[in-house]
Order: structure tokens, then C-alpha cells, then sequence
């Protein structure tokens, strides 16, 4: 099978030719039929982060594709269904945070394309028990980016708590970004998206956000807090400046939610302004499966819209390279 491998940090990823896997007891083999560029991808190549995967790997972890085959165990999916691979590939099913519904805190988890191989790969093995359930309706191409990008942005959205009347900032209108703002239109919010590009901001306004800063040329923090200070600011931008940006475009008991996670790690937070202003700050990461069906549900009730641009996987180096420009308008699905 045709793979995309990182054989070291920061080094060109090789198209190889890798023997097709066979499925262990839980794990099911899915045969690719897209698989979404997330910026994540991009900071397992360089070795961003302080856990970092060991090369060679490969990347991917919003894989949807039809099962091929099934190994002995396996029960709740069936060969020829439609399953999506997302970031968490397994968790221990038992600790207090997978019994509690939250297996995205789960200490033993493996992680799609970091952990264990990913779906930038004709074929790839998935743990049956967590992979996404594609309903009929949504297209393996739609479901794609909706495995990382939508669920980890309806997730921040659910926890921050956004009401009707809520001003929401989105910090960052890449591949999260622009489903951020749509999850929290529907959560009934006004939006304001924030990003120094502006075809980024076009996209925001044409998905419905109320309005927009480029921060490249205003101060978002003056913008945001003439409009009265945000209820939340979820900041999907790769950057902690953007951070300290959405922290201080709050309102009073607002809260920020962290998602982005850019390879320097710190930022400042001021404490007199977090206690005075009685603010939360949140980290928020992916989605659980729940949150993963709920998310498919609303896209096949046609109340999310996806945008994507399709790639060959042959041109994953140039793909990353347009993703760290901002030269894709959301996320980029490698079509198999
Ligand atoms: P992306 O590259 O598609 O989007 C990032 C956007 O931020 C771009 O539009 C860019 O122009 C904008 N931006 C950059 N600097 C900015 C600034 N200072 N102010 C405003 N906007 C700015 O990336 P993505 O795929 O949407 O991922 C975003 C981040 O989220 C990455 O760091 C990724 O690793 C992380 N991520 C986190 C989770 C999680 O569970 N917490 C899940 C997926 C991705
Ligand atoms: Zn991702
Ligand atoms: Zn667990």
C-alpha cells in the first residue's frame, strides 16, 4: 500500500510502499478514502511538542474509509462500513476518566498518526470500539475534516458553555476555525473572527460570523472589547500571542479556551486580571465518541458546511507547506 512516512523530524515525508496490515482481535482494517490535513500533522513532523512520536511514523488521524476486514473479536462494526479514525485510536476503557465518558483524558491512550500509525495510507488498522460511526449522508470526503477539526471545535464550544447570547471570539479561521464558528452560530452565539488573513475572514463572514478583525492590522482586543468582551474565545491560532489576545478580549466572567497548541509552549496569563475578572481558562482537547456522532448528525442535517480542497497524497510535502502558509481556505483532504 501507498503510505506518506516521516522518517525524521522536520525531513521531506517519503511516499513508500508498505505491506497492507492485518487486523488484531479489537482492530479492523479500513480501506482510505480521505484522510484531512490537520495542523497537528504538521507538528508531529517537526517534533513540536513536548511528547513527541518516534519517526518513522505515519501521520493522519481524520481517516474515513470502509472496513475491509474484521479480527475475531470484533462486534460493534462489520466489514463494508464506514468509519472514521480519529486523533484517539484507543483508551483503557476502564480508568475513572474513560468510565466517566471522557476518554480523551484517558492516561493510556494511543493517538492516531502520533502514537500508533495514522490514515495518510491506502489502508490502516483501527481499534473497533473507537472508531467514528460515517451515518449515511455525510460524504466520506465531509467526514474527514468533521473527525478532527469539527469535533475538537463542537467539543470547546459544548464545554465553554455558549448561550443565545453570547458573543463567541475565534481566534484562528483555519481548518477549526471555520467549523468553531459555525458550532457556535448554532449554539445560538454572535461570533467575531479573528485571523491576519484576510480570504480567512471572507470565509468567516460567508459561514455566518457577525464580524470580523484582521489582527495584522487592528488590535483585536480593542475591536472585541468595543463590541462589549467576548463570553468565550476559543483560540485555534498557532500562537501565543493570539492567545494573550483572546484572554484579554474577554469580558468579565468570561472564559478562554485553549485548542491550538503551537510549538512554543508558553504564554503570559495575568493573575490580578484572572481573579478580578472572575475569568476561566479552559483546555479543551478533541472529542469523545459521543461527541463525534452528534457532531456527523448535525452535518447530515445539513446544518454544518464543510470547506475542503482535495489533494493527492503524492503532494503531502507541498501540502504542509500551504497549510503553514494560510494558503488553503479551511483544510485540505488527501482523496484516495
Ligand atoms: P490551520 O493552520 O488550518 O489554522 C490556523 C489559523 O490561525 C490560520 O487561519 C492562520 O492564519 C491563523 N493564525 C495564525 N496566527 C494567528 C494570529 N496570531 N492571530 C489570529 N489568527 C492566526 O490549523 P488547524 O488545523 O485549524 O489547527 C489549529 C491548531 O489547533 C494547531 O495548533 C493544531 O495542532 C491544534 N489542534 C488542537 C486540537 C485539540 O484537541 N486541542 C485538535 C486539533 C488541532
Ligand atoms: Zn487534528
Ligand atoms: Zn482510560
Amino acid at each position: 500500500m501507498r503510505a506518506a512516512v516521516v522518517t525524521g523530524f522536520g525531513q521531506p515525508l517519503e511516499i513508500q510502499d508498505r505491506p497492507v496490515p492485518t487486523p488484531g482481535p479489537h482492530q479492523v482494517l479500513v480501506r482510505m478514502e480521505a484522510s484531512g490535513l490537520c495542523h497537528t500533522d504538521i507538528h508531529a513532523w517537526r517534533g513540536d511538542w513536548p511528547v513527541k512520536p518516534t519517526p518513522p511514523f505515519i501521520p493522519g488521524h481524520e481517516g474515513v474509509g470502509l472496513i475491509e476486514a474484521v479480527g475475531s473479536e470484533v462486534t460493534r462494526v462489520a466489514e463494508g462500513d464506514r468509519v472514521a479514525i480519529p486523533w484517539l485510536a484507543t483508551a483503557c476503557g476502564t480508568c475513572e476518566h474513560c468510565v466517566a465518558g471522557w476518554e480523551t483524558l484517558c492516561e493510556s491512550q494511543e493517538n492516531s498518526g502520533y502514537s500508533v500509525d495514522g490514515s495518510y495510507a491506502e489502508y490502516a488498522l483501527a481499534d473497533s470500539r473507537y472508531v467514528g460511526l460515517v451515518p449515511d449522508g455525510v460524504s466520506p470526503i465531509e467526514a474527514a475534516p468533521l473527525t478532527c477539526a469539527g469535533v475538537t471545535t463542537y467539543k470547546a464550544v459544548k464545554v465553554a458553555g455558549t448561550r443565545p447570547s453570547d458573543l463567541v471570539a475565534v481566534f484562528g479561521i483555519g481548518g477549526l476555525g471555520h467549523l468553531a464558528l459555525q458550532y457556535a452560530k448554532i449554539a445560538g452565539a454572535s461570533v467575531v473572527a479573528v485571523d491576519l488573513l484576510d480570504s480567512k475572514l471572507a470565509l468567516a463572514t460567508r459561514l455566518g460570523a457577525d464580524h470580523t478583525v484582521n489582527a495584522a492590522e487592528q488590535d483585536p482586543v480593542e475591536v472585541i472589547q468595543d463590541l462589549g468582551g467576548a463570553d468565550q474565545a476559543v483560540c485555534l491560532a498557532v500562537s501565543p500571542r493570539a492567545f494573550e489576545q483572546a484572554f484579554a478580549s474577554l469580558k468579565r466572567g468570561g472564559t478562554l479556551s485553549m485548542v491550538a497548541l503551537p510549538a512554543d509552549n508558553d504564554m503570559t496569563l495575568p493573575i490580578f486580571e484572572t481573579v478580578l475578572k472572575g475569568i476561566t481558562v479552559q483546555g479543551s482537547i478533541v472529542g469523545t465518541r459521543n461527541d463525534l456522532q452528534e457532531v456527523f448528525e448535525l452535518h447530515a442535517q445539513g446544518r454544518t458546511k464543510v470547506e475542503y480542497q482535495t489533494r493527492d497524497l503524492a503532494t503531502v510535502n507541498e501540502d504542509f507547506e500551504a497549510v503553514e502558509r494560510g494558503d488553503v481556505d479551511a483544510r485540505l483532504v488527501f482523496d484516495f
